[in-house]
């Protein structure tokens, strides 16, 4: 049956609960107490109090769908069908209590007997050292052993940074020769999306210290993450991510707004996945409290932001588009996310400003880069002036990676040194000006209390200087 994504959450929260798991809400996308993470982009990830134990968790069981977000997926979205910025990991977990044995039976009775998915087609995989769950399913579920799959510690052993990990066991679906790659000895773990992970289990056993020392955990546990669009995609014998219910009908209003037919053009299509996805982290992160800045987490939202609208700007779309698409993604998720719906004014309106500001220079922008790609093309010049791309950076809003991916599908790169001597120094230029501008003697920060229109002025130390070739 061709369940949707609604449908699918709620049956994998339903079946653990029937388990004797706690079901808990999604926790925030912004990480509490942990200077390890920068976003949640595991079920696990805000859970490791519990894992360490250092904090006692509600219950020795516990489900969630956790929204995710995987900022070093963001040059595969929009390419692969399965990899999104943004995505819901279902998951349960068992906290010194359940291990390997129920782990493995649960994961292959939720997808054989619940969902309805022919066994035929799935695939385990287990870390080569692990024989305990290689013969868990060959002994317990039944699985011949050349269907098992061994793999090294890149693959099968998982680790977020300092904190519990350890050997995992992943499965696989076969979605059939029209998704492969081609290449000969395309097979389980080939990066192309025939053979797609579904889910990983992971036997939490060890804690890394963050210098990868591993001393073995009192408590062992159990970690498990399945991406929700990736069910979807199987139950629903679709295409990718992009194609399964809900948000198909993101993807339908992007296709609308510019007047473009999906499946038409493979360039248009890449740019339509890629707003589809990006404006859901948009919306996701925002709810959740993180503003556009030039750092951290800030960072992430405005290049994700600024890149959607790029990307919209190649499909010919004029003037601001994100918010409008923001409302579609709080329509089809504010039932699992009542956040959004709370917070939808202040939503649209962080995304409307966001977008308001690059818009006024996004064209200049884009001009500018293209008769700097002319002009290295005239001088046969691989490399772009680090001057260049901070002027970019600094007067149109292009944050360097949104410049440095224009330029690499030509084939140019950046001087990012330079880059980042031209940010160095322009920081540099405005501590001094803050601290060492004084007038007759008095002290700058004196001056500013008598007269506001004064610090402004001052603002314009703070202006880059740094030579630039434009
Ligand atoms: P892949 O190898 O396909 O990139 P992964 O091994 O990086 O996946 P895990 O870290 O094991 O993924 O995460 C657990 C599950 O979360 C995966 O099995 C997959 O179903 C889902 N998942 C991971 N990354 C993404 C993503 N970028 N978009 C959608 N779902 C994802
Ligand atoms: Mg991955
Ligand atoms: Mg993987
Ligand atoms: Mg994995």
């Amino acid at each position: 049956k061709k369940y949707g994504v609604n449908e699918l959450r709620k049956m994998y929260l339903e079946f653990f609960e029937s388990k004797g798991h706690l079901a808990m809400k999604s926790f925030s996308l912004v990480p509490h107490n942990d200077n390890s993470l920068l976003l949640i982009n595991a079920g696990m990830a805000p859970l490791k109090p519990y894992f360490t134990g250092q904090e006692i968790p509600p219950r020795k069981r516990v489900t969630t769908c956790q929204k995710c977000i995987r900022t070093g997926d963001i040059e595969n979205v929009g390419k692969t069908d399965r990899h999104g910025t943004f995505f819901e990991m279902l998951g349960n977990f068992s906290f010194g209590d359940y291990f390997k044995h129920e782990a493995i039976a649960w994961s292959w009775e939720f997808l054989t007997e619940v969902v309805g998915l022919d066994a035929d087609r799935l695939y385990p995989s287990v870390y080569l050292e692990d024989d305990e769950a290689f013969a868990i399913w060959r002994d317990e579920v039944g699985i011949a052993p050349e269907r098992i799959f061994k793999f090294g510690k890149e693959d099968n052993f998982w680790e977020h940074g300092a904190g519990p990990c350890g050997p995992c066991s992943e499965i696989y679906y076969d979605r059939g020769e029209k998704y492969g790659c081609g290449k000969p000895g395309c097979t389980v773990g080939c990066d192309c999306d025939r053979y797609m992970e579904v889910w990983n289990n992971v036997f939490t056993q060890f804690e890394n210290d963050g210098h990868n020392n591993y001393t073995t955990l009192k408590q062992k546990n159990i970690d498990t993450g399945m991406g929700l669009e990736r069910l979807a995609v199987i139950v629903q014998d679709v295409g990718s991510i992009f194609d399964v219910d809900t948000i198909r009908s993101l993807r339908d209003k992007i296709c609308e707004v510019a007047k473009k037919t999906y499946k038409e053009n493979e360039q248009d299509d890449i740019s339509i996945r890629l707003i589809t996805d990006h404006i859901r982290s948009a919306t996701f992160m925002i709810s959740d409290g993180i503003m556009p800045s030039n750092e951290g987490r800030g960072y992430v939202l405005r290049r994700i932001i600024r890149r959607a609208a790029r990307h919209g700007r190649l499909l010919g779309i004029e003037g601001k588009f994100l918010a409008e698409l923001s409302k579609t993604v709080i329509e089809g998720s504010k039932d699992g996310y009542p956040e959004l719906e709370e917070k939808k004014d202040f939503i649209y309106n962080v995304i409307i400003q966001e977008e308001g500001k690059f818009n006024k220079t996004i064209d200049q922008g884009l001009a500018i880069l293209a008769d700097l790609e002319e002009s290295m093309k005239e001088k046969g010049v691989k490399e772009l002036d680090g001057q260049d791309a901070f002027k970019l950076y600094d007067t149109y809003g292009f944050p360097l990676d949104l410049t440095k991916e224009i330029l690499e599908e030509k084939g140019y790169t950046v001087n990012e040194e330079a880059f980042q001597t031209c940010m160095n120094e322009q920081k540099e230029k405005a501590r001094s000006a803050r601290k060492t501008t004084n007038y007759m003697g008095a002290d700058v920060t004196v001056y500013e209390s008598i007269d506001p229109s004064v610090t402004s002025t001052f603002v314009g130390y703070e202006a880059q200087e740094c030579d630039s070739k434009i």
